[in-house]
């Protein structure tokens, strides 16, 4: 089976011969430097030149490790955007071929291209690749996947795909943002980064409310001769869209709930949208939203458009669901984190990733203290609903871009890409502090005590073990149960320290009166 990834020869060559050009740059100064004092030996200063050529030589291999990254990161964004151009565009010959050929649509080609996409590396790139099917066959200027929350820890989803008259924008949020409060207008978009493609130039943005990442937006558009053509630049272009992103689920949200197809005509706005269930093996999925253009109306049958449409629906189900089933299989059933089995991948590739000593990375190891008393006391019933609500608790205490995992029995661990120690130090406490204000309560009403314990460490000094942070982690962890539970420690050279706690004590105290919620109906509140 072909699954689109990253490569290709031209993209080497063209990659390698960048990577050439950066590389000079970046070093040359220093390379320079060296054979200046080489060559002209002005002893006496020569001592004091030499640390400077080496601080030269430094900033040049970070520059150029910096440019090696966003290269690779740019050749798959562009990659894959030509993969999914590539797939619609196929649709669109198939539209053609059968229309000339039997005056009506032969949808078994586009259905092969549908499943295809369910093989596209990476989740928000298989939506893309749905969407930009989808978008090609109903000639839709829009068209949208809503996928609605499952698991309290698997987010809601949803992706956008817009098509301009030199472009398109993509946008996938897997935060519930859809029918929240939050405005299109309130989103921010951070960390833009622009990247020339041959004929086309890529904008992609962290999309943001607050500090907290929702999901990413990408616009790609065609470019004259590194320029593109026209009007504002496409970063303002993209932030346009993102604040004219419609977060309202209507017609979608309907074809969700009464699993049926909703259609509304905008008169003003010219254009039918047009909302189906997504169905498989006889369970609702999602729904799609398509914009189909009232010009597109007026030379295709509204029937001929549905038929596709429709026939298509059960196609894109399937695939929706198969990529829900694999998101599902690395998590865990009862809490919904990713599996051990993730952390020690992801643990492995940041390691891997990150130059020594450069970009940091934290781990927590946490554990709920004297659960086997939950469990012996109320039952291990209410020890499911407890463990459930810690880890609900914790996914939900962390920026987006941290992980949090079940590491086995009432045992989870947070990776923090990006914290150093005093960082991951208040993510532990504010944990700590959480979990500790959760009320649980047994199913005769007995109030239940939850407190966990931490240990973090740090990715120091260009180590790149995942075995050993795990094992520091968990002496540090170890250090916070002896010291008494209900407490944060951290790794150290010399030794395992207990941190201080912040705010009020874990456990609740008698000016906490609320009411705690019965084991059974569900995870405590946060
Ligand atoms: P400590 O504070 O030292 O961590 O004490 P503890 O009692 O939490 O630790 P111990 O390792 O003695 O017991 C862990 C218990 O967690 C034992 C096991 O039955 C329970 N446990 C593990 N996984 C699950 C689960 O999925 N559900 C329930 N209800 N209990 C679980
Ligand atoms: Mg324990
Ligand atoms: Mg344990």
């Amino acid at each position: 089976m072909r699954r689109y990834v990253a490569g290709g020869p031209g993209a080497g060559i063209r990659g390698a011969g960048r990577m050439l050009t950066v590389a000079l740059l970046s070093l040359g100064p220093a390379a320079a430097g060296a054979a200046a004092i080489l060559l002209v030996r002005p002893e006496p200063v020569e001592m004091l030149l030499w640390p400077l050529v080496a601080l030269a030589g430094l900033a040049g291999l970070a520059a150029f490790f910096q440019s090696w990254r966003a290269g690779r990161s740019a050749a798959r964004v562009a990659l894959l955007d030509a993969e999914c151009r590539d797939l619609a565009q196929k649709c669109v010959t198939y539209l053609a071929r059968a229309r000339a050929a039997e005056g009506k649509v032969e949808s078994l080609s586009i259905i092969r291209e549908i499943h295809r996409t369910g093989n596209i590396t990476g989740r928000p790139e298989r939506y893309r690749g749905l969407l930009a099917v989808l978008a090609a066959t109903s000639e839709a200027s829009q068209a949208e996947l809503f996928v609605p929350e499952g698991q309290a820890a698997v987010p809601a989803l949803a992706s956008v795909l817009r098509r301009l008259a030199d472009g398109e924008f993509f946008a996938y949020l897997d935060k519930p943002l859809v029918s929240s409060k939050v405005g299109a207008e309130e989103l921010i978009c951070r960390r833009v980064e622009e990247s020339g493609t041959g004929p086309r130039v890529v904008v992609r943005a962290e999309v943001c409310v607050g500090k907290d990442q929702a999901g990413f937006a990408e616009l790609t558009m065609l470019s004259r001769g590194g320029e593109h053509t026209g009007g504002p630049p496409p970063r303002e272009i993209l932030e346009a869209m993102v604040h004219s992103l419609d977060l309202d689920p209507a017609g979608a949200d309907q074809a969700l709930e009464h699993r049926q197809v909703f259609r509304v005509h905008d008169q003003s706005r010219s254009w039918l949208t047009v909302s189906y269930p997504l169905m498989a093996e006889g369970a609702i999925i999602g729904s799609m939203r398509l914009r189909v253009p009232d010009e597109v109306l007026a030379r295709r049958e509204l029937s001929e458009v549905e038929e596709l449409l429709q026939e298509t629906a059960g196609h894109v189900g399937l695939v929706v669901k198969k990529d829900e089933d694999v998101e599902r299989a690395r998590r865990d059933g009862l809490t919904g984190l990713l599996l051990k089995v993730e952390l020690l991948r992801e643990l492995r590739e940041e390691l891997e990733r990150r130059p020594a000593g450069g970009v940091r990375l934290s781990l927590l190891m946490i554990d709920i203290d004297h659960f086997k008393k939950v469990n012996d006391t109320f039952g291990h019933q209410t020890g499911d609903v407890v463990l459930k609500g810690v880890a609900v608790c914790i996914a939900g205490h962390v920026r987006s871009c941290d992980r949090a995992y079940r590491y086995g029995g009432e045992e989870m661990s947070v990776l923090l890409p990006g914290a150093d120690e005093a960082a991951a130090a208040r993510t532990a406490e504010r944990l700590r502090r959480s979990v500790a204000e959760l009320s649980f309560a047994a199913e005769d009403g007995r109030p239940v005590p939850v407190t966990i314990s931490i240990g973090l460490c740090e990715a120091t000094g260009g180590r790149a073990d995942p075995d050993e942070l795990i094992a520091r982690a968990d002496q540090a962890l170890y250090h916070s149960k002896e010291s008494g539970r209900d407490r944060c420690s951290a790794w150290r050279e010399t030794g395992p320290e207990a941190l201080p706690r912040g705010g009020r004590s874990g456990r609740r105290t008698r000016r906490d009166s609320r009411p705690a919620p019965a084991a059974g109906t569900g995870a405590g509140t946060h």
